[in-house]
């Protein structure tokens, strides 16, 4: 059994406001939101990161996407627009290794980001 707090809020066994899953993805409301819409979209499967990603994971990454665009969606922020961050490594300040998409949306966003 992993000790991976995402691989646990997807197995349900840790709590989380989730808001979506399915059999191959989970997304669920960030702990320290960053904006009014703070979402976070993860596989069930454990991926370190995008960078530990294989070919064989391509449909899975889709599915992530489209799930993150159907969050914004979901959370009535396609109209004003959102952004999509995937932090990977420790200049990016990925905290959890365990990739994760964020959905962030409901205010203006600053670029280029901190
Ligand atoms: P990272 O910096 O790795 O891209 O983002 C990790 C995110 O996970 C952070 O925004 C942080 O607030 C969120 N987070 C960390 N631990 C938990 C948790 O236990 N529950 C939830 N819902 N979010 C968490
Ligand atoms: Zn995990």
């Amino acid at each position: 059994m992993t000790e991976c707090i995402f691989c646990k809020i997807a197995r349900a066994e840790m709590k989380a406001q989730v808001i979506y899953s399915d059999e191959d993805v989970v997304a669920f409301r960030d702990i320290n939101p960053q904006a009014p819409t703070h979402v976070l979209v993860i596989p069930r499967k454990h991926i370190p990161s995008i960078a530990d990603c294989a070919p064989e994971d391509l449909p899975l990454l889709a599915k992530l996407l489209q799930t993150s665009a159907k969050i914004a969606d979901m959370e009535s922020v396609r109209e004003g627009g959102y952004r999509l961050v995937l932090n990977a490594g420790e200049d990016a300040g990925q905290a959890v290794d365990h990739l994760h998409v964020h959905v962030l949306g409901g205010r203006k966003m600053a670029w280029p980001p901190g």
